[in-house]
């Protein structure tokens, strides 16, 4: 037998998931008819320990808390309204998450309080916080619940094969099941298998590095603030936790990377406080170090017959902006708002002419972002002498800028290019 359904979301990561709970509340389809296949059920959360806390900040500390999980994502704002929007905000621990006030960039051959440290600040734009960090198996979660709270059905079995037909797509799952879909949507990650039925090429590019995420303790308070130093070998990002303890994601070229995840506490700690230059005095590792491969991936196209690509199944780009899973949500917000459309003028949401709007409006946003990042890696991985120079100079001259602080401010909060409607309201 095979069910049938207006749409069928493949892949229960974060951008699939919000993708859903947005897709059974605002697509005017009847939520019943709105799948979404995961791979394996959701993890549930940590069970409550003593953190501990560090640094004298966050308020949680004492509590008898569940320590931060060691994956976090820093949520713009306009994220943060597509996440109420799905009904998803209001479901998450608000104590569990740490909103970023400012961010203060700079670089190996300048020091953080000096001229050259670019410091852009949510009060430069008249907001409390430009974002939050939040822990990504609890927004993965919220996004689950809302889906299934609306009425949507949730598919615990991988997708094994996709077929495109001319009115529909059907889907195999591993478990034996057969759908058949209007709409496929390919939220499946890096290595999307909707892609590859769908015949979309992509376009690579491997950084050779590895980025070492953990948790770290600092001696100084974070501030509230997001650090993010540009070192020769790589970015180190110090984003401040909900318990008063830090997420580091420090960039490495792979070579590099087994020793300090796989070494002694002591020498990650003292390389660790190094690379920062001692920012917030010593770092005391407080949780298991893991590492990712850094690569970049632009899907040729983010559309095919019946299947629209979002999230990391169409872009991945460099972490060093945190915008990945803001992207992918927004994809999914912009999805939601052109099938919403098709589906009041009583169009097949899944005819290319929608999910053409779809692209366009998504597209050049992402590579626009994806050239930034590779370029910003490139520029200040390789600066030295003059160009180190120069780039110092342009930090300093960015930072007595009002006009271009408040519009990097303003690309923190997630408002650059066209927002969908669902995440305008987000910021001015
Ligand atoms: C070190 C690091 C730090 C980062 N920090 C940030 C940050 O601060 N802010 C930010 O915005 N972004 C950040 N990112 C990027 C962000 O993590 C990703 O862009 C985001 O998680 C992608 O989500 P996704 O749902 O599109 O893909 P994925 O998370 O890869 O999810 C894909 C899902 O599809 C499932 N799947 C795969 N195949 C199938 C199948 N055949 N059938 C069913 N399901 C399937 C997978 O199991 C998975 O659940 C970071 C990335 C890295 C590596």
């Amino acid at each position: 037998m095979t069910d049938s359904y207006d749409v069928v979301v493949v892949g229960a990561g974060l951008t699939g998931a919000c993708a859903a709970a947005l897709l059974v509340r605002h697509a005017g389809i009847e939520p019943g008819r709105i799948a979404l296949l995961a791979n394996a059920p959701p993890q549930q959360p940590a069970v409550a320990a003593g953190s501990g806390g560090a640094g004298g900040e966050g308020g949680a500390a004492s509590e008898n808390i569940a320590p931060p999980e060691l994956r976090v994502v820093a949520i713009s704002r306009a994220s943060e309204r597509l996440l109420r929007a799905a009904g998803a905000w209001p479901l998450l621990d608000q104590r569990r998450l740490c909103p970023y006030e400012r961010m203060r960039v700079w670089q190996q051959d300048a020091a953080a309080d000096g001229d050259a440290a670019l410091c852009f600040d949510a009060a430069d734009v008249g907001e409390p916080n430009l974002g939050y960090i939040a822990e990504s198996g609890a927004l993965l979660r919220a996004c689950l619940e809302s889906f299934r709270a609306a009425g949507g059905a949730l598919i615990d079995a991988p997708l094994s094969a996709l077929e495109i037909g001319a009115d529909s797509a059907r889907l195999q799952c591993s478990d034996g099941r057969a759908l058949r879909a209007r709409l496929v949507v390919g939220a499946d990650g890096a290595r999307s298998r909707v892609r590859e039925a769908a015949g979309i090429a992509v376009r690579t590019r491997d950084y050779r590095q590895l980025a070492i995420v953990a948790t770290v303790r600092t001696e100084r308070p974070h501030q509230h603030t997001a650090w993010q130093r540009f070192l020769r070998t790589g970015p180190l990002a110090l984003l401040p936790l909900f318990d008063g303890s830090s997420s580091i994601v420090w960039s490495l070229d792979e070579a590099e990377v087994p020793a300090l995840r796989d070494g002694s506490k002591g020498e990650f700690n003292l390389r660790l406080a190094a690379a920062l230059d001692g920012v917030l005095g010593d770092t005391t590792l407080a949780s298991e170090r893991r590492s990712f491969v850094l690569h970049s991936l632009a899907a040729h196209s983010y559309i095919a017959a019946r299947c629209a690509l979002i999230g990391d199944a169409a872009h991945v780009i460099h972490p060093l902006a945190g915008q990945g899973a803001n992207l992918g949500l927004l994809d999914g917000a912009a999805l939601c708002e052109a099938v919403s459309a098709a589906v009041a003028r009583r169009e097949d949401p899944g005819a290319l002419r929608v999910l053409r709007g779809y692209e366009q409006q998504r597209r050049t946003h992402n590579l626009t972002m994806d050239a930034a990042m590779s370029a910003l890696q490139f520029g200040f991985g390789a600066a030295r002498g003059p160009a180190s120079w120069l780039i110092n100079r342009g930090l300093s001259l960015v930072n007595r800028s009002g006009a271009l602080k408040r519009a990097f401010a303003r690309q923190a909060l997630g408002n650059a290019g066209e927002l969908p409607r669902l995440a305008r309201a987000a910021i001015g």
